[in-house]
């Protein structure tokens, strides 16, 4: 996945374009998202005891991952994500950075 719990994104398609929002949740197998503020939901709930009043909460429902980009919190550009192999000298363990496809940073 390339999106990541706590990544800022930009929607770029259906009633919510072009607003940003924070991952809340990643759905890896759906390739889906939760995003804060983002394809909000009313859910009622029902009151837990007699004499209360039910609620309603408002819940962001899943967006798929096609319709957003991913926010480069370096040069806050709405980017692609690419990736980049690290090999350390030293013979350690190579790792996987993401990086951005506009500023080529890591994020
Ligand atoms: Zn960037």
């Amino acid at each position: 996945m390339k999106i990541k719990k706590g990544d800022i994104v930009l929607i770029i398609s259906g009633k919510d374009r072009a607003r940003k929002g924070k991952i809340l949740q990643v759905l890896p197998k759906e390739e889906r998202v939760l995003v804060e503020g983002i394809n909000i939901r009313k859910k009622s709930v029902r009151p837990k005891r007699s004499g209360e009043k039910g609620q309603l909460v408002e819940m962001p429902g899943q967006i798929s991952i096609s319709n957003l980009k991913l926010i480069c919190p370096k040069c806050k550009k709405a980017t692609r994500v690419g990736y980049k192999i690290i090999s350390p000298s030293a013979g350690g363990k190579k790792t996987k950075v993401r990086i951005c496809k506009k500023c080529g940073q890591e994020i």
